[in-house]
């Protein structure tokens, strides 16, 4: 149980922490992407703003002459600028491509100025190229004079964010690691207080239940031997018996509330034995058998024919299968029936116990293995029960590393099945 909800704890740990350490990575990565870019991009202005600023022009009959001898690239002799760009082109006002190096343009100039991510092939490698493009519009005193746009590769800013990738790819699951590990043990430190106090609860409810059962016996004992005495005596008869009555239900809810303190969902090693299901169940229900004969009911049992056999406390596993054939007989009604199935399977032992009683409500179902409790008072008063026979039986079966469920309906009846793993008993 303890456990359970540390693996919880710890599991929650790392999943809010882990989210918020992903986002966190994402908007770095995003950020790294974006920092990079305007470097790139700056320069790439910067190399374009000096190509534009060689670029000369004069009037002749009225026209603009655009000189673009002097550009890098474009014109003569070459420049300091002229590495690592892939294209340089110039576009007269109206978008005709008019002159270029590198990667031949289109005849027309088809984007708007500004920057641009564009994949291009290159034409030595024939391989795909990611390229930051700018496109700037050149002005002269009367209006434009062209366009000129130039290209970098991208490479080597994808090379440095697929490092800054592999950092991050690395990091993240070693900072989710120790976050798990943080989250496990502080999760551990969490559950030790509750964990104290609830051992705390359980020895003192064993300890109350303990000390209960003397002056409870002495009870009975005084009030049976009170009965003896005054047999003659009709006018004592009702309260001594009524005082009985109630000793011995005090008696049965001070042992239940004992084995659920004391047992703890825990068996000990040693009281583990090999033991064989067919021969329990047989026994029990043939110990069952007068009851449901008193009740008008038919009670049967049907066994797998290979005998099975597991490693269990024989003590708890009987007191668990009695409760739930208890409550199949409790409440089922005269000329009703109540069936102990045990069937075989390769890895489990499936205990069921069916009964065509009074059902239980749907929204009840998931409370019935909850301690003290009982489906409606009225029913429940009728029954005399306190609440925890489930509860015993569950502890119980889980204590052997087994499930119970409940399959119920109303009017038609109750399935209760119990699955108990076949296993060596080093793993029991
Ligand atoms: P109780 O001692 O009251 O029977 P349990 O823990 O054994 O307590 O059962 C819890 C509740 O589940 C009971 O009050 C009863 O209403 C319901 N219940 C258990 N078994 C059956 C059954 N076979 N058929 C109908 N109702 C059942």
């Amino acid at each position: 149980m303890f456990n359970h909800s540390r693996r919880n704890l710890a599991r929650w740990f790392t999943l809010s922490m882990g989210s918020i350490l992903v986002v966190f990575a994402g908007v770095i990565y995003y950020f790294e992407i974006k920092d990079k870019l305007d470097v790139l991009d700056r320069l790439l202005y910067d190399r374009t703003r000096v190509m534009a600023a060689s670029v000369q022009y004069e009037w002749r009959q009225g026209h603009k002459q655009v000189d673009l001898s002097h550009v890098p690239l474009l014109g003569s002799g070459s420049h300091p600028l002229d590495k690592n760009l892939v294209y340089v082109r110039w576009y007269n006002p109206q978008g005709q491509s008019i002159r270029f190096f590198g990667t031949p343009p289109p005849q027309q100039l088809n984007v708007s100025p500004g920057f641009l991510t564009i994949k291009s092939v290159d034409p030595l490698l024939e391989d795909e190229l990611w390229l930051r493009q700018v496109t700037l519009p050149v002005e002269g005193r009367h209006g434009i004079l062209g366009y000129l746009q130039v290209a970098m590769p991208l490479a080597e800013t994808q090379n440095s964010l697929s490092q800054f990738q592999v950092v991050l790819t690395l990091a993240v699951p070693v900072a989710l690691g120790s976050i798990g590990l943080t989250g496990w043990l502080l999760g551990g430190a969490a559950m030790q207080p509750i964990r104290q106090s609830y051992h705390q609860l359980q020895r003192f409810t064993a300890d109350a239940s303990h000390e209960l059962r003397s002056p409870l016996s002495a009870i009975l004992t005084n009030a049976q031997v009170a009965l003896m005495i005054a047999a003659d005596d009709l006018q004592y008869h009702q309260p001594l018996e009524n005082i009985i009555d109630s000793a011995k239900s005090m008696g049965t809810l001070v042992n239940n509330l004992l084995l659920l303190a004391r047992q703890q969902g825990q068996i000990l090693p040693q009281s583990l034995k090999l033991l064989n299901l067919n021969n329990l169940l047989e026994n029990l229900a043939s110990q069952y058998l007068e009851r449901a004969m008193s009740q008008s009911i038919s009670l049967t049992y049907e066994l797998s024919e290979q005998p099975i056999e597991l490693w269990a406390d024989p003590d708890l596993l009987r007191q668990a299968v009695e409760n739930l054939l208890d409550n199949a007989c409790k409440y089922t009604p005269a000329s009703g029936t109540v069936q102990l199935r045990l069937v075989p399977h390769p890895s489990w032992a499936v205990i069921q116990v069916i009964d065509t009683g009074i059902g239980i409500p749907e929204a009840d179902l998931p409370y019935i293995f909850d301690r003290f409790y009982r489906v409606d008072t009225e029913r429940a008063q009728d029954s005399g029960g306190f609440g925890l026979g489930l509860a015993i039986a569950r502890q119980i079966v889980q204590a052997h590393n087994g499930q119970i469920h409940v399959v119920s309906t109303v009017g038609k009846g109750s399935n209760f099945q119990v699955e108990l793993p076949i296993k060596p008993r080093s793993m029991a």
